[in-house]
């Protein structure tokens, strides 16, 4: 059986059980905060445990090493709206210890893209084009470093506004211990 199929018959029995009960909440974030951190497999379920929160408690944004990429790409817009439209008044950024995006090698992920079919030609006609494939796919190499440069995007953004906290976290994946990196009411610019 694929997996898809897996998840196909288990969702029947999900919903023929009635399981969702457990999960019923809003779409306003009970704690009011809206969340991006790693899509580490080791924090889909810790990354929101360890810091006591349940179902519906916080806008959960996720994706490879919790980074902001670009400015007006789809993490920051999801900060963004978070805080505008959807309920939140805090933002946390949580990196984690031992990130797959900590000092990965873009030359190695390039190599494996062409392996598997990916032309010379496509990765020369991107680069020629302005793209920087090695900022695009590129990690960090100090996790505390990343989320600290993580929340000046968020706080140099243009249509952020100064009044709402942005706080640092890093997690240990094994324990899910946490570090405090920025206490964003520290540095809340009241209005
Ligand atoms: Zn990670």
């Amino acid at each position: 059986m694929t997996l898809l199929e897996d998840i196909l018959n288990y969702n029947v029995r999900f919903v023929e059980d009635k399981e969702y009960e457990n999960y019923k909440t809003s779409k306003v974030p009970t704690m009011k905060a809206v969340m991006l951190t790693c899509m580490d497999t080791r924090l889909v379920e810790l990354s929101t445990k360890a810091l006591g929160f349940k179902n519906g408690d916080v806008k959960l944004v996720k994706n490879a090493g919790a980074t902001i990429s670009h400015p007006y790409g789809s993490t920051m817009r999801s900060l963004l709206v978070g805080i505008y439209a959807l309920g939140a008044e805090e933002i946390i950024i949580m990196g984690h210890k031992d990130c797959g995006m900590g000092g990965i090698d873009v030359d190695t992920v390039l190599g494996t893209m062409k392996e598997r079919g990916i032309k010379e030609e496509t990765i020369a006609i991107l680069e020629h084009s302005g793209i920087d494939l090695n900022h695009f796919l590129g990690g960090f190499s100090d996790v505390r470093e990343n989320v600290r440069a993580n929340i000046d995007i968020v706080y140099n953004h243009p249509l952020f506004d100064k009044s709402v906290p942005v706080h640092g976290l890093v997690i240990d994946p094994h324990t899910g211990e946490v570090e405090l990196i920025q206490d964003g009411y520290a540095k809340v610019i009241s209005k």
